[in-house]
């Protein structure tokens, strides 16, 4: 009816509307938009209905009651609601009023949600970007001309299309090279996951560049197998601060396997995605992935399942696990510098946040059982379902047994570590735990997870302090939870013991409840993360925190808090206040630097917004030490130059922190009568430091190197404190000394 022409033409515009009109009739879709209407008024009406209900319920949570906002959860949200719920807490899936909420639960990033004053964010700012493969890899490169045997764990890798020309030269060298099996490399889109844009190359020819940035990376062809089939780990890791930085492992996670049988690349089976490539989200898709419930079966399968298999084929994987922790911690150190930047700007004027966050590590075992990190998801998935197919081409989503076993576990006891201390009072902990076993009650009352594993003691790495439900209980671990800490730590923290309420909760409940106590220690020795730094490798790996300094010299350059990117005019006060002068860099050397730093970095900065970067000035400072503090250990070098800046810059603040007290007191602190100071500097308010210094080394000393009095020193400075520097009045001040003498 629509199509003819007849008809249309001849009913008007309100016939047409009419609802007796053939028309009308014949187009459904009105009807179709109406009802649509009609279910998103509704939709809107019962969400309406909700707030209010959770806006009155708000009014009367009790302050002691943890709530957590989980509207900008997404796809996490249920298991974060389960977690919530088993812990006592309050949730608030429309956010609660922005002041009134403990944790602010992101599916994404710190930005999900601007306007939050008060809380825990489980995103650090600016973590996506400082985790993309670029920028990852950037970081541990750094880290490797400084520490070259500690930083190999990752492949060899080159970004394109920065890098182009001395890839292909690299990749043509090791072409030559006969003895080799051909060389072949992965390259992958930066920003991508999910195995997304990502293709094996052999001839650097065959790179195409489509305005995204790109890693490219040897390709490992000694991978180990299980089953003839690739694989990799999936391991969890929670940090829970930054200053100081804290942060666990989770002893489980995931593995998850390729769906053809692995073989060593060829030109023909390049494109084998479901034969390189171990995503599950790539994998889930082929009609050989095996969906199994059994924990040493599947596609996907459990982390300590897979360990167990090690095991039982002969390796130790207790020295595995503890290179996975090595691994782990090196990489947090390499990037630590840029997410404490990238906090600083982002929390400026919002000193009552703090910041958590859970990452994903993706790990490639090769043949030896030497792990390699192949990328670090800031944004692991949280999902706990699966997809099933039910007939040819049509799937559904299904509860995913394995991944409730390991995010489940993961998020609760997450939030247990993060928890507002002087909020988690005996009384709410209990509330999770009526029968002496956790309550995993996932969607509901519909309990999917294997009860019966619980009691089964689970042999796992020696590394591993195993605390999780499915676990033993581990002496060394009861420290590792501090729900009743008193202390305030520099991250902002909240303190114990000072809630009213929750004091109040602690005595009603202390006297009748010995089993309470019992049950306390139980909760806090089940958890299934384990801190390992500091506590494991802080002391060791001090060393590698060398960046650290620089990126708070790096802050002090910045000044101003809230920017990122540091200024011409910041980079040369840098420069001026450590003295790089006195090591022969010019104010034209250093500008020039500056410039060739900024091109240079150029395509690590997108938004193209102005100023250098940290990596920017992180190369400049050591283009600075190769060229004034030479060394053939790079190491060295590096720590004389920051050594230098350090010593400098503190002088500097003494100075400045002297010339605020009032001239009397410096004069007495700094200057006792009878000593004649080469040069005291710090006495000298109104000329340039350097201008009196050269003047008074170069004529003074110069033209009377044999004697000058204590009264010249003084008088000249007494003088000149109450002048303004004019180079004639120094002149006849200098002709006057001489002409005395
Ligand atoms: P994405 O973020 O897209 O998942 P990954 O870096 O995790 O990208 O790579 C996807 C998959 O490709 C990995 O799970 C792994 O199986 C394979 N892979 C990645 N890099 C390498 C490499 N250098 N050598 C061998 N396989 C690799």
């Amino acid at each position: 009816m629509i199509g003819d022409g007849k008809v249309m033409s001849s009913l008007g515009p309100r016939e047409r509307l009419s609802k007796d009109s053939p028309y009308y009739k014949a187009t459904d879709f009105r009807q179709l938009q109406i009802i649509k209407r009609r279910k998103e008024a509704a939709e809107k009406a019962r969400e309406r209905r909700e707030r209010l209900q959770q806006l009155a319920e708000v009014k009367t949570i009790s302050r002691s009651t943890v709530t957590i906002d989980t509207s900008k959860a997404k796809s996490n949200s249920e298991v974060v609601r389960v977690c919530s719920e088993d812990l006592g807490w309050k949730e608030l899936p429309f956010g609660g009023r922005k002041d009134n909420c403990d944790v602010h639960w992101h599916a994404v990033s710190f930005q999900d949600n601007p306007d939050i004053y008060r809380g825990k964010v489980n995103k650090f700012p600016g973590a996506g970007q400082i985790f993309n493969k670029v920028n990852l890899f950037r970081c541990l490169d750094f880290m490797k001309t400084l520490f070259p045997n500690e930083y190999n764990f990752y492949p060899r890798t080159w970004f394109l299309p920065y890098q182009y020309t001395e890839f292909a030269a690299e990749a043509r060298r090791l072409a030559e090279k006969k003895s080799r099996p051909k060389p072949t490399y992965i390259v992958k889109p930066s920003e991508g996951s999910q195995g997304e844009g990502i293709y094996l190359l052999r001839d650097p020819q065959n790179y195409n560049y489509n305005g995204r940035s790109h890693v490219v990376q040897e390709y490992l062809t000694n991978v180990f197998l299980i089953d003839g089939y690739k694989f990799d780990l999936r391991i969890y890791v929670v940090v829970t601060r930054l200053e100081p930085v804290e942060f666990y492992i989770c002893n489980e996670g995931l593995a998850r396997f390729s769906t053809l049988p692995y073989e060593n690349p060829t030109n023909k089976n390049l494109q084998e995605t479901f034969m390189h490539l171990t995503n599950y989200s790539l994998n889930k898709k082929s009609s050989h992935f095996i969906k199994s419930e059994k924990d040493d079966e599947g596609s996907k399968r459990k982390l300590t399942s897979v360990l167990k298999a090690l095991d039982r084929m002969g390796h130790d994987s207790g020295t595995l696990w503890e290179s996975i922790e090595r691994i782990v911690s090196k990489t947090l150190i390499a990037v630590l510098s840029e997410l404490k930047i990238e906090r600083q700007a982002a929390l400026h004027g919002k000193d009552a946040v703090t910041c958590f966050q859970i990452f994903g590590f993706d790990i490639i075992l090769l043949k030896n059982l030497k792990p390699y990190l192949l990328e670090v998801n800031a944004n692991p998935s949280m999902s706990i379902v699966g997809e099933q197919e039910v007939s040819p081409g049509v799937t559904q989503t299904v509860p995913s047994i394995k991944d409730e076993e390991v995010k489940y576990p993961l998020i609760r006891d997450t939030l247990l570590l993060i928890a507002p201390k002087h909020k988690y009072t005996r009384r709410n902990r209990e509330g999770r735990r009526h029968d002496g076993r956790p309550k995993p009650r996932l969607r509901g009352q519909d309990n999917r997870i294997n009860l019966a594993d619980f009691d089964k003691p689970m042999q796992t790495p020696n590394a591993l302090i195993i605390r999780s439900e499915s676990c033993e209980e581990s002496p060394s671990s009861k420290d590792e939870h501090e729900f009743t800490t008193t202390e305030t730590d520099v991250d902002g923290n909240e303190n114990g013991g000072t809630d009213s309420d929750s004091s109040r909760d602690d005595t009603e409940q202390g006297t009748d409840e010995q089993g309470t106590d019992e049950q306390v220690e139980e909760d806090e020795e089940e958890s299934c993360l384990k801190k390992i730094f500091p506590d494991i490798y802080g002391e060791e790996y001090k060393r590698f925190r060398l960046i650290e300094k620089l990126a708070s010299m790096f802050l002090t350059a910045l000044g101003l808090r809230g920017i990122q990117r540091l200024g011409p005019t910041g980079f040369r006060t840098f420069s001026r206040k450590c003295r790089l002068n006195r090591k022969g860099m010019t104010n034209a050397a250093i500008d020039i630097l500056y410039i060739d730093m900024q091109r240079k970095w150029d395509h690590m900065n997108p938004d193209r917004s102005s100023g250098l970067g940290f990596h920017g000035f992180l190369d400049a400072c050591f283009e600075i030490a190769r060229r004034k503090f030479y060394s053939p250990d790079r190491l060295e070098m590096f720590e004389s130059f920051i050594d230098y800046c350090e010593s400098n810059l503190c002088q500097r603040l003494k100075e400045e922190d002297i010339k605020r007290k009032p001239v009397a007191v410096r004069t007495a602190h700094k200057l006792p009568r009878r000593t004649v100071h080469l040069f005291p500097r710090t006495t000298v308010t109104s000329l340039e430091e350097e201008t009196v210094h050269n003047l008074f080394n170069h004529s003074m000393f110069r033209k009377l190197p044999t004697f000058v009095s204590p009264y010249d020193i003084n008088q000249f400075i007494a003088v000149k404190r109450t002048e303004t520097y004019r180079p004639r009045s120094l002149k006849r001040l200098l002709r006057t000394n001489n002409g005395r003498e």
